[in-house]
């Protein structure tokens, strides 16, 4: 199909940016945001560095 025309911009495409500094974060577009990490609902995605110092997001959240 178009894998190969897809591949060379992988990284690039298929990863969802950090709202907060850019840099593209480990969590795929196609990726469900209920199973991501660092995404903050209003606002975003988040890499994995500023995932560490938004506090409360690196913990997983209590279900009551
Ligand atoms: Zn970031």
């Amino acid at each position: 199909m178009s894998q190969e025309l897809l591949r060379e911009s992988d990284t690039d495409s298929d990863y969802d940016r950090c709202v907060s500094c850019g840099k593209i974060t480990q969590a795929k577009r196609a990726e469900h945001i209920n199973y991501r990490v660092g995404y903050i609902e209003g606002a975003g995605q988040l890499c994995f560095d500023c995932t560490q110092q938004v506090e409360g997001i690196a913990q997983p959240l209590p279900t009551i």
